[in-house]
């Protein structure tokens, strides 16, 4: 028996989103047919996504920022293929191998010196499930503090600490001991920590969700307050890690030293499924603290050879290409290119991001196009951002997205090699784009009414 004929099968495939919407999820199938992105995609190569009949796309969206070193990587496939040709042990559950071990050591180096260990997990969402978990045992403390609108991964720990209702109201109850703190106010963070009773407060540096940077001094203040009151400091970089805001990650912004730091997404380079809680020795040491704890969290296949393997030619990519540097220019230039959209258009409310991480926010202009404005948010609010990310794509061949549930928010996180010339025309496809959305043709007042039928 020879292996499996992939090239054969897929030549012969027929029509995915007929099988997926089958065999997988026909809802999500019938949301890419309303807003136009059932393409069939052919291939991929750094910022660029092919379809079969040949056309390029830009990639703005970045597969939600787990394409940091670029989409098909040669150099990380270069590493998967050795891995494989190698044919090193794989998990030995009771045993340990060399991959892991350098792994660690390699992200360690990278971090502050209170970081010490690292447990392996298969996502982003069982990073943030350890941090939940390990801070608790650590701490000896239940409750769990995080921030409104935040958002750390759809598990049920995860969910617990979710800030937006869309995502938690259909799947409760959710865990006891989770209270939420509005995202920016260090008053409302003292006074839940005051009790002295929290065993963690988690937050994202950057929100995710309608990319919302912190006010100045709040992490900084956050820190100090949890150091206070003996709670755990945990700063999720899983959509920030791994050069996406123009530093390694984004805590190093504001000098902060976290005690738990859950990482996934872009570790192994798009390939292979990855997460990692980084930790102080001391919350380690505390809940690993007797043979008998030996194995106390883990998961069958955390960690994965493979993607310990694509994890180290990931970080020694981003180092090679000098990545992080190259974002924080680019995103730069984004900014500069972009911030005077803001005088430019009615609808334009505000421009921002760190690195290549941003978005542009829209709100209803004051005078020409309000009555339109008006009619669409009635259809269904945040919907001006889909009749920008939509035409975007179908006319000018760039992926984005709506930055989140109801927010009149596109957002962007391209694969950080992307070039000046991309952004530049991003920004003139952006602008034309808004131009004829602030407008509202009849097309678009259809798209609209179309999309907002999607349920
Ligand atoms: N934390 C943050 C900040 C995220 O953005 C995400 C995913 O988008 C997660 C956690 C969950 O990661 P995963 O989708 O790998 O479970």
């Amino acid at each position: 028996m020879g292996a499996v004929d992939l090239r054969g099968l897929l030549a012969a495939s027929g029509d995915e989103h007929e099988r997926w919407s089958r065999t997988i999820n026909p809802q999500f199938v019938r949301v890419l047919r309303t807003i136009g992105f059932d393409r069939t995609w052919a291939r991929a190569e750094g910022a660029y996504l092919f379809d079969v009949d040949g056309n390029r796309y830009l990639d703005m969206l970045g597969g939600f920022g787990m394409y940091n070193v670029g989409r098909n990587n040669p150099r990380i496939r270069t590493a998967l293929i050795e891995a494989l040709e190698l044919e090193t042990p794989g998990s030995v559950q009771l045993g340990v191998t060399a991959l892991p071990g350098l792994l660690a050591e390699a992200l360690l180096a990278r971090a502050p010196a209170r970081l010490e260990r690292v447990l392996f997990t298969s996502s982003g969402t069982e990073a943030v499930e350890a941090a939940l978990k390990l801070g608790r045992a650590a701490t000896k403390r239940t409750r769990v503090l995080s921030a409104e609108h935040g958002f750390h991964g759809l598990t049920l720990g995860s969910l617990s600490a979710n800030g937006n209702d869309e995502f938690t109201s259909r799947f409760g109850p959710l865990l006891p001991g989770f209270d939420r703190v509005p995202f920016g106010d260090l008053d409302a963070l003292e006074q839940q920590l005051r009790s002295e009773d929290v065993a963690l407060f988690l937050v994202e540096p950057i929100q995710g969700k309608g990319v919302h940077l912190p006010p100045a001094g709040y992490l900084e203040g956050a820190q100090a307050l949890c150091r206070k009151s003996g709670t755990l400091f945990c700063v999720d970089e899983v959509q920030t890690g791994f050069g996406r805001t123009g530093r390694m990650f984004a805590f190093e912004h504001w000098g902060l030293e976290p005690d738990l730091v859950p990482v996934a997404k872009s570790l192994s380079g798009g390939y292979v499924p990855v997460g990692a809680l980084l930790m102080s020795r001391r919350v380690h040491e505390a809940v690993y603290d007797s043979m008998e704890n030996a194995l106390s969290h883990g998961s069958t296949f955390a960690p994965n050879e493979l993607a310990m393997a694509a994890g180290l030619a990931t970080l020694r990519e981003l180092d090679e290409q000098d990545l992080v540097g190259h974002t924080a220019r680019l995103g730069d230039h984004l900014l500069e290119r972009t911030r005077p959209l803001v005088d430019e258009f009615e609808v334009v409310r505000d421009v921002r991001g760190l690195g290549l991480m941003w978005a542009i926010e829209f709100g209803e202009p004051a005078s020409s196009g309000r009555l339109s404005w008006r009619m669409i948010e009635k259809m269904q609010p945040g919907l001006f951002a889909q009749l920008v990310v939509a035409p975007l794509f179908s006319e000018h061949h760039i992926l984005s997205q709506v930055a989140g549930h109801k927010l009149a928010v596109l957002k962007v996180l391209p694969p950080l090699p992307i070039g000046e010339q991309d952004i530049d025309d991003f920004v003139g496809a952006l602008t034309a784009t808004i131009a004829r959305a602030q407008r509202m043709p009849r097309s678009l007042t259809r798209f609209a009414l179309t999309a907002a039928g999607i349920r």
